[in-house]
């Protein structure tokens, strides 16, 4: 599951939760994003105070683990990349990559996007507050996933914290407490 996770939130383990129990996968690799190019005209937090709280956030659950293929590749992030590199690690491995219903609209105008229905299985997941249609894609290429609906997001996340409102129960009780040593977010300007 790629994500910028800028903070991870419960809305993101829980689709990976769903997907893995659903899939019967056996486990969810969460791939912080380096530098992600959708975001490249907004503040994003530096990628080890991601990968960090995306560790915190993973670190009970057995059947998750975090990458840092994204996060030590210079320059900016492409799934292409990602899958490329998760591939040369786990050569017999089925790769799903598990994304939003935002996230799938948006894959044809993502790099080389005609050769990753060769890379993955992609997995669809259900998101509150956006329509979830696989329109226009491969059919055998992604599955569309129903997950309990969680209407968070990291914007809202960064946006609370940054007005000094609570995001208890939004993400992990880690990364609150990691967010509040680091002072993230504060004072932030809004995107
Ligand atoms: P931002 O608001 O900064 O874009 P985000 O909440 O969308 O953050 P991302 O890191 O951009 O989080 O998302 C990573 C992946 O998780 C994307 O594929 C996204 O669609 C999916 N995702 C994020 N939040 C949810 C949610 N609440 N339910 C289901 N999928 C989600
Ligand atoms: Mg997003």
């Amino acid at each position: 599951m790629g994500g910028t996770f800028d903070p991870v939130h419960h809305g993101h383990l829980v689709a990976a939760s769903e997907a893995a129990a659903r899939l019967d996968l056996d486990e969810v690799v969460f791939v912080p994003t380096g530098r992600p190019w959708l975001k490249h005209h907004k503040t994003v937090t530096s990628s080890e105070h991601r990968y960090l709280m995306t560790v915190i956030a993973t670190a009970s659950n057995p059947q998750f683990t975090v990458s840092r293929v994204d996060v030590d590749r210079p320059g900016v992030t492409y799934t292409v990349d990602t899958l490329r590199e998760l591939r040369l690690e786990r050569p017999d491995a089925d790769l799903y990559f598990i994304t939003g219903a935002d996230a799938i609209e948006q894959i044809l105008t993502w790099k080389d996007a005609d050769k990753l229905w060769d890379m993955a299985h992609f997995v669809a997941v259900t998101r509150p507050g956006h329509h979830l249609s696989t329109e226009g894609l491969p059919a055998d290429g992604v599955t569309m996933l129903e997950v309990p609906a969680l209407a968070i997001s990291s914007s809202d996340c960064r946006r609370r914290a940054g007005a000094g409102l609570p995001v208890w129960y939004l993400v992990p009780d880690g990364v609150v407490q990691y967010i509040a040593k680091h002072g993230l977010y504060r004072g932030l300007s809004d995107e």
